[in-house]
This record gives structure tokens, sequence and C-alpha cells, in this order.
């Protein structure tokens, strides 16, 4: 499962970066969806799912040239 998370501005001049975390067993490393996460085991491996392996990734969508003087 991949939970996505926009890039929000929160102030003016403070934007929270997109984020991206996947979901992954932690005994197969199979991407493991809701319903998996809520039964915490996963389908595949039957391994358990309490504390899942996640993958965070930071999407870097796009950086506003504010502030930039030549
Ligand atoms: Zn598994």
């Amino acid at each position: 499962m991949i939970i996505e998370q926009q890039a929000k501005e929160l102030s003016s001049d403070v934007t929270e970066v997109a984020t991206k975390i996947e979901i992954l067993c932690p005994n197969c490393s199979r991407d493991v969806d809701e319903a998996e996460l809520t039964a915490k085991r996963c389908n595949d491996c039957g391994a358990d799912l309490s504390t899942p392996e996640q993958n965070v990734a930071v999407a870097v969508t796009s950086v506003p040239v504010i502030g930039i003087t030549w």
C-alpha cells in the first residue's frame, strides 16, 4: 500500500514536502493493502503486520523559487 501525502503550504514561506509512504510486509517484502494492515496479517506469508516495514520517500514535486536574488 502506498500512502501519498500531498505537499501543502503551511504558511506563505513554509511548504511541507510531499511524501510517499510504502508499506511492506517485513517478512516477504510484498506490498500490503489496507485490509491486511487492519487484520495485521500478511495474506501471502501470514506474517504479523503490527509493525510493518515503511519506506518513506520524499517526493519533491515543486520547489518554489522565492527569495532568490541574483
Ligand atoms: Zn508477507
